[in-house]
Parts: structure tokens; C-alpha cells; sequence
């Protein structure tokens, strides 16, 4: 029997390298347990909102567990596309990552400088339990613009194409150390942390 007196938390997530993050970041306090470790499965995510996407993925993980869960939903809004890719940026075009670039740039063609802001956002939700009323919800956003031809083999996603406030390289030439300690995903477990030691 397990004598760790730290209370499970259950990631609900199947990305390695999200689980990895949480998990050097929560080990102190909580067994960081990713979801697919206790066999629970992909949940449909029929929010319209990230928001409403996390908490669906929480939910699910807390209902099939009986343990407390988190989870995260993230992406890449362009306020000149009315908010796309958004809750479609890793379906964006049906195909991979550069194929979602490639689409983007396209779907981008004409727009002058100023309309090329963009910014990723990412989500945190960790529930107690399935019917928790007071769940913790983070939100972190790392602003920017969109490039007009990609750059950069660093990252995933639309980081090719991304280049951060303050940066000359794009998104996929930063370092991961670099990308992990400015991003909307570490400002979002910051965020979160900050209300676990409230
Ligand atoms: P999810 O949070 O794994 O559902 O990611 C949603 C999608 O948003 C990813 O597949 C990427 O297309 C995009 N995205 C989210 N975060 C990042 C990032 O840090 N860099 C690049 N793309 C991202």
C-alpha cells in the first residue's frame, strides 16, 4: 500500500509534454497521475469556449476516476479572422501543423501589419471532485503577431509563425527554457499556482 500522503491529482490530458510540465511543476504538493494511466479516454469537447472545453475534460476525469483532475485547452486567436483558428487551432485545416500554417498565411494574405495581432491563450480548470462548484480556473495569454513566412524548427503548433511582443525570433527559435518561462501556458500555471497557496 501506498504510504504518500500527497492527494492525487489526475491529468486530463494525453500530451506527453503538458504532462511533463504539470508534473514538474505540481509534484511537490500532489501524485501528478496522467489520465491514460488509470484508462480513461477522450472525452468529446462540445464547449464554445476554452473554458467550457476544460471543464468538460476535468469533469470527465474526475467522473471516471473519483479524483481530483486537471486539465487544460489552448490555442491561437487572430481577432482579424473574428477570433480563428481558436477553439479550431489544432484542426485548423484538417491536416498537420504546417498545413494549419500554411492555411493561416493564406487565410492572412491580405491583411496589412497592424491587423497581424494574434495571441495564444491556454486555460487551466482543476476540480475537487465531478460536482465541484468552485472549480480553479486559470487563464494565461502571451500576445504577438503573425509573420509572414514561417521561421524556426523549435515548439509545435503555429510557433513558426508566431513571434511574441518583444522578440525578433519567432516563437520556434526560442528555446524551450525561454518558451516555458514566457508563455501563455506558464503564465496560466503560474496563475494557477498562485490560487493553490491561498
Ligand atoms: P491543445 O491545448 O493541445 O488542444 O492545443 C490546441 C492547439 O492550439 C494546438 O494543437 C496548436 O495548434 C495550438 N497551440 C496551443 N498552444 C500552442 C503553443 O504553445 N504553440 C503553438 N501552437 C499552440
Amino acid at each position: 500500500m501506498s504510504d504518500d500522503a500527497r492527494p492525487r491529482l489526475i491529468i486530463a490530458s494525453h500530451n506527453r509534454g503538458k504532462i511533463r510540465e504539470f508534473q514538474a511543476v505540481l509534484g511537490n504538493h500532489w501524485q501528478v497521475c496522467p489520465q491514460a494511466e488509470l484508462g480513461v479516454g477522450d472525452v468529446e469537447e462540445t464547449g464554445s469556449t476554452f473554458v467550457e472545453n476544460a471543464l468538460i475534460k476535468a469533469r470527465h476525469a474526475c467522473a471516471q476516476t473519483r479524483c481530483a483532475a486537471l486539465a487544460d485547452d489552448s490555442g491561437l486567436v487572430v481577432p482579424a479572422l473574428g477570433g480563428a483558428p481558436g477553439l479550431r487551432s489544432a484542426r485548423y485545416s484538417g491536416g498537420d501543423d504546417a498545413a494549419n500554417n500554411a492555411l493561416l498565411l493564406e487565410n492572412m494574405a491580405t491583411l496589412e501589419a497592424a491587423d497581424r495581432a494574434a495571441f495564444y491563450v491556454a486555460v487551466l480548470v482543476l476540480l475537487k471532485h465531478s460536482d465541484d462548484p468552485t472549480p480553479l480556473i486559470a487563464e494565461g495569454r502571451w500576445h504577438g503577431h503573425i509573420a509572414t513566412a514561417p521561421r524556426g524548427a523549435g515548439g509545435f503548433g503555429y510557433d513558426p509563425l508566431f513571434v511574441a511582443e518583444g522578440y525578433e525570433q519567432h516563437a520556434a527559435e526560442l528555446s524551450a527554457e525561454e518558451k516555458n518561462r514566457v508563455s501563455h501556458r506558464a503564465l496560466a500555471v503560474q496563475q494557477l499556482l498562485t490560487q493553490l497557496a491561498a
